[in-house]
C-alpha cells in the first residue's frame, strides 16, 4: 500500500471484533506506514496483517510487560511510529495500552488514536437502553461476593451500566442482577458483528432462565437500564413538607426548597404553599 510517511510517537489502531470490514482505510493505511506493530498477541494481529497484505515488525506487549519493553517502545517511538493493537477492538478499552499512552505523554511523545470499533459502543447502540448517560464498567469479578459488591456499589449509578461479559458466567451475573437490581431492563448483546450476532432484552430472570436452557457462546456484553426512578411523593407527605417550610420562609423559598428536596415542580409547589398558607 503506497501512504505518505508518518511521523515518529505512538498510533492508538481500533482493530475489527468479527467483521473484517470494519477496519478503517485510515487503520489500514497507519498499519502499513509505521515501523513497529506493538501488539497482544503476534499470532492474533499476524492473522489481520496477513488479511490487510502487510509485513511489520511486531512486538508483543502489555500493561504487564517488564519496565525494560515498555521503555524499549518508549524510545521506538521517538524515533519512528509505533502502532499498538488489541486483539480485538478499540486498545486501552479493557486491553492493553493504558500505562504507554499516560507515559508517553508524560515524555511529550506524540500519541494518536485512531477511531474504529469497539463491543461498548455496539452493544450500546443495539440495545435500545438509554445512552444519554452510560457508565461501562469493565468484567464483572468472578467470585460472587465480589460479583455482588461490585453489582451493589453500582446499583444507584443514574445510568446505563455496560459490562464486558463471557459465556460461562453470564447467567451467574444475571443471576446476581435479580437480586441485587431488580426491575432494571437488562440486554445481552452477543457475537456482535459476527455471523451469530443477537440482541435479547429482558428481566435478569427471564434471561437468567433462557441462558441457562441455552449456554451462550462466543463474546459478550451485558447492560443494564437506569434504576427505575423513585416513586412520586403522596400529597399529604407534600402539604406536611411544605407546611414545615412555611413555618419559618416565605411562600417563595418554602416552595422552592420543598421542590428541590422532592423533585417536584416548583410552579405547581408555589400554588400549594400560597393555599396552605
Ligand atoms: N478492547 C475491546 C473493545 O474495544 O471492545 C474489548 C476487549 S475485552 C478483552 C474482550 C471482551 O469484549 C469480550 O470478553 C466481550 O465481553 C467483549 N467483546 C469483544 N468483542 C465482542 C463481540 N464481537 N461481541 C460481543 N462482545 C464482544
Amino acid at each position: 500500500m503506497d501512504t505518505p510517511p508518518l511521523q515518529a510517537g505512538l498510533y492508538i489502531v481500533a482493530t475489527p471484533i468479527g467483521n473484517l470490514g470494519d477496519l478503517t482505510k485510515r487503520a489500514a493505511e497507519v498499519l502499513s506506514a509505521c515501523a513497529v506493530i506493538a501488539c497482544e498477541d503476534t499470532r492474533v494481529t499476524g492473522k489481520l496483517l496477513n488479511h490487510l497484505g502487510i509485513k511489520r515488525p511486531m512486538r508483543r506487549y502489555d500493561d504487564h510487560a517488564s519496565e525494560e519493553a515498555r521503555e524499549r517502545l518508549l524510545a521506538e517511538m521517538c524515533e519512528k511510529p509505533v502502532a499498538l493493537v488489541s486483539d480485538a477492538g478499540t486498545p486501552l478499552i479493557s486491553d492493553p495500552g493504558y500505562k504507554l499512552v499516560r507515559i508517553a505523554r508524560e515524555r511529550g511523545i506524540p500519541v494518536t488514536s485512531l477511531p474504529g470499533p469497539s463491543a461498548l459502543v455496539v452493544a450500546l447502540t443495539l440495545a435500545g437502553l438509554p445512552t444519554d448517560r452510560f457508565m461501562f464498567a469493565g468484567f464483572l469479578p468472578s467470585k460472587d461476593k465480589a460479583r455482588g459488591d461490585a453489582l451493589t456499589g453500582l446499583a444507584a449509578v443514574p445510568a446505563t451500566l455496560v459490562f464486558y461479559e463471557t459465556g460461562p458466567r453470564l447467567v451467574d451475573s444475571l443471576t446476581a442482577m435479580a437480586q441485587i437490581m431488580p426491575g432494571r431492563e437488562i440486554a445481552v448483546a452477543r457475537e456482535l458483528t459476527k455471523l451469530h450476532e443477537e440482541c435479547r432484552t429482558g428481566t435478569a430472570e427471564d434471561l437468567a432462565a433462557h441462558y441457562t436452557a441455552h449456554p451462550p457462546r462466543g463474546e459478550i456484553v451485558l447492560l443494564a437500564g437506569p434504576p427505575p426512578a423513585p416513586p412520586a411523593p403522596e400529597e399529604a407527605d407534600v402539604d406536611a413538607a411544605l407546611r414545615a417550610a412555611l413555618a419559618d420562609m416565605s411562600v417563595s423559598q418554602a416552595a422552592g426548597s420543598v421542590a428541590k428536596a422532592l423533585g417536584l415542580d416548583r410552579k405547581t409547589l408555589y400554588a400549594r404553599a400560597m393555599e396552605l398558607k
